[in-house]
């Protein structure tokens, strides 16, 4: 299985970075790629990649959180980044408009700037999209025919939205928000609608733990460690897998070597 999203570099992650890579390939988990979400986040994800290159790889890009560090020198490293071979893609980045942490002008320049970039180095983009639909599908209409492939992760809409990223070719990517009885209701719809070609998997760890995970000896701990022990972890990928595959109405032998082929293909692994 591969995890494509995972944020890795999170000081979440500090004190048991190495045990957490070795939990997740011991589920099966064998490669996972590691989310750049900004230049000096992307840095120090090639520096882990080089130190697990069996099983890492990483994106390079500004997230529209960051968008507002954006300025002129950071296409000249970002493209720095993406030459080299551990580097699989351009992202992530995209549009968030839910808590608009940049502006949204901020966003939409910075996001069009790393589109244009993937369309140059003819790679892949890792986007980002929340709460911006609209300009977010004008933005990829607008560069679809130059760009060699793109996934929309950790997808959150309904089936209407789904499937108009479908129509531009778009993979889609799942995480544990489909396991969330509350929040995830539109997407367990949506997902019965995706085909199974057209589909990756990924945590979002540390963040996004997946909500029907319950642990029996729970009932024993403190608060405190609860929410602790509410970390997402990339070895969490087969329990995701598994509830994504009952709301699919698909085989979960088949969801798991389909995304598997697809992040494959798709990152060029
Ligand atoms: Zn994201």
């Amino acid at each position: 299985m591969i995890d494509i999203g995972v944020n890795l570099t999170s000081s979440r992650f500090a004190s048991d970075r190495q045990e957490v890579i070795v939990r997740a390939v011991a589920a099966g988990v064998h490669t996972m790629i590691v989310t750049g979400t900004s230049v000096s986040v992307s840095e120090e994800a090639v520096q882990l990649c080089a130190e697990h290159p069996q099983h890492l790889y990483s994106t390079a890009g500004i997230h529209p959180h960051d968008a507002s560090s954006f300025n002129d020198n950071s296409i000249t490293q970002l493209s720095g980044l993406l030459i080299r071979e551990k580097v699989v893609a351009v992202g992530e980045c995209g549009l968030d408009f839910n808590r608009n942490f940049s502006t949204p002008q901020e966003q939409l320049s910075c996001f069009e700037r790393q589109l244009e970039l993937a369309v140059e180095l003819k790679m892949p983009v890792f986007l980002h999209q929340r709460d911006a639909h609209k300009d977010f599908l004008r933005l990829i209409k607008k560069h679809r025919s130059g760009l060699v492939d793109a996934v929309s992760h950790c997808f959150t809409g309904n089936r209407a939205e789904m499937e108009s990223y479908l129509e531009q070719d778009l993979y889609i990517g799942i995480t544990g928000w489909v396991c969330d009885m509350r929040r995830g209701q539109d997407l367990q719809e949506a997902v019965k609608y995706l085909p199974l070609q057209r589909l990756m998997v990924e945590t979002d760890a540390p963040y996004l733990f997946p909500g029907d995970l319950v642990f029996p000896e729970d009932n024993q701990l403190s608060r405190k460690q609860r929410k602790s022990r509410k970390r997402n972890e990339p070895k969490y990928l087969p329990h995701i897998i598994k509830s994504l595959a009952g709301f699919m109405e698909q085989d979960e032998e088949q969801v798991r070597e389909k995304s598997t082929q697809n992040a494959q293909r798709f990152f060029r692994l």
